[in-house]
């Protein structure tokens, strides 16, 4: 690889709330950025006013910062290269367009929206597709077609026109991708593409990109294969425009598939399987709420890890990357070309993962949050020990009160199917026997407790099996939960002794 400054951008449209695949090319530029002791640039594309959405920027940003991306040079970062909002470079771009029509690369085209849709009507009633390229541009009102006098007269009458990119006929155009290796298209499978509009005045997405990677100096445009088709047309733009030695290297990311592998992940997986597709919650404009990674519970270093291995691999049996090992471990030539899969059921093993090694007091502290919430209190010591006897049946902290309630509130009933298969006609002598071998543990803690409990039952030669789960069953109400003696040290003798009485009036 050539020793070039590495410059990336994250270049997305505000149109809505970030999909995960777009935070997947923030991230993956990101790492490629700090790998190379580069430079990560964040570029709002908001050219196309028709599709804004308010609050998509301010969405982007908090997005980022959520994953840990640390921005070196963008709107709220500033920079050598900005504006990096495409809407205040709206002055940069004309004169590109007026180059390349000069150049003879370009053409103004003066058809109107109804005259372009009644021919792509007259096609279709054909059964053809209507391509406005080297076939018709001739014979269309454009500059190719009329006269010098005839254009400049009617751009001087304030008739709008457009600016469409003259495709080269039939020329096989060579391109390389990181990831993709050489990929040729011949162009005359592409139409002549409109880059600058005079309603706005404003350039499309084709010119303001490749103008903006250029000044900005960008070296590799790392971005979703939705925009490999693009590229014929971007790299035929460096040329017209003489940029070809400027040109960036190019790397397009597979698709992010649906969960059964067929076609691409979209919101609606995400609604009808239960899981997210934007890494924070959104609101839009009618109301509708959708939801997010991190209001869903998922810590970020999680999302950040399980996004990384979607479409990328280190080559080894290695699942669980921190964000400095994966700068360190990332590559474009492992990045795969085939689309990744994406699985719900993984997301919430990384999850479990991150979680089980986070601290127990932090931990304790949101869990402590909880416990009140359900009107339970507990000192933060006693939690912090609850949290690491059961955090590794969970995957997210809103599922400890689930795991863990026993611990605060005492059973009001006790699951049937556990009922039946433990509690027989002598356990409740037997029961009554273990408090006294609990009130007899010197100091109650589970070294302590355990033995007692055993012993008791070897030396009277009871069913192990029979008498714990019928002990677990007083606590807890249910079969569930960490070890026996371990919840009656937390419990405490007082309460460990009021449970199993409880369960012997009620149960009998
Ligand atoms: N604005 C484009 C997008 O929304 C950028 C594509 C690119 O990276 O070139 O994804």
């Amino acid at each position: 690889m050539s020793q070039q400054n590495v410059r990336v951008r994250f270049a997305p449209s505000p149109t809505g709330p970030l999909h995960i695949g777009g935070v997947r090319t923030a991230l993956f530029n990101y790492f490629y950025a700090r790998q190379h002791g580069g430079t990560f640039i964040l570029r709002i594309e908001d050219t196309d006013s028709q599709r804004f959405v308010q609050g998509a920027e301010e969405y982007i940003n908090e997005s980022l910062k959520w994953c840990g991306i640390h921005i070196d040079e963008g709107v709220a970062e500033g920079g050598e290269f900005g504006p990096y909002r495409q809407s205040e470079r709206k002055a940069i771009y004309k004169q590109y367009a007026d180059q390349l029509v000069e150049s003879g690369n370009a053409y103004y085209a003066f058809d109107t929206a109804e005259e372009l849709d009644a021919m792509r009507k007259e096609a279709e009633a054909k059964g053809e597709a209507f391509t406005y390229g080297y076939k018709i541009r001739n014979n269309m009102q454009t500059s190719l077609a009329l006269s010098a006098d005839e254009v400049q007269k009617r751009i001087d009458a304030g008739e709008q026109w457009v600016i469409r990119f003259k495709m080269p006929e039939n020329e096989d155009v060579v391109m390389n991708d990181i990831i993709r290796g050489e990929v040729t298209v011949n162009t005359s499978t592409l139409d002549d593409k409109v880059l600058f509009k005079s309603a706005d005045m404003l350039p499309t997405y084709h010119l303001a990109n490749v103008t903006d990677d250029y000044l900005m100096q960008i070296s590799h445009v790392i971005r979703g294969e939705e925009w490999l088709p693009s590229l014929p047309l971007h790299v035929l733009l460096y040329r017209a425009l003489g940029w070809t030695d400027k040109m960036p290297q190019f790397a397009h990311l597979p698709l992010l598939l649906k969960p059964s592998g067929n076609g691409k992940l979209s919101k609606r997986d995400g609604d009808k399987m239960g899981f997210p597709v934007f890494p924070l919650e959104w609101k839009s404009a009618q109301g509708e709420i959708s939801r997010g990674y991190r209001e869903d519970g998922y810590l970020p270093d999680a999302f950040v890890n399980l996004l990384a291995l979607l479409g990328w691999n280190s080559g080894t049996d290695q699942e669980i990357f921190s964000m400095d090992e994966l700068v360190e471990k990332f590559s474009l030539e492992r990045v795969n070309k085939s689309g990744a899969r994406f699985d719900p059921e993984k997301a919430k093993w990384f999850n479990h993962q991150y979680l089980i090694k986070r601290d127990d007091k932090d931990l304790a502290r949101e869990f402590a949050k909880i416990v009140e919430a359900n009107g339970a209190s507990a000192d933060i010591d006693k939690v912090e020990k609850i949290v690491g006897l059961v955090k590794e049946r969970v995957s997210f902290t809103h599922e400890l009160w689930e795991q863990a309630s026993f611990f605060f509130v005492a059973p009001s009933e006790y699951d049937e199917a556990p009922v039946k298969k433990f509690w027989k006609e002598d356990t409740a002598s037997i029961m009554r026997e273990l408090i006294e071998v609990i009130q007899s543990v010197e100091t109650f803690e589970t070294a302590n407790i355990e033995p007692a409990i055993k012993n008791f039952i070897n030396e009277k030669g009871y069913g192990m099996g029979k008498v714990m789960n019928a002990l677990r069953l007083s606590l807890v109400g249910e079969s569930k939960g960490p070890g026996v003696a371990d919840i009656c040290e937390l419990l405490g003798r007082d309460e460990t002794v009021s449970r199993i009485n409880s369960a012997v009036k009620v149960l009998g």
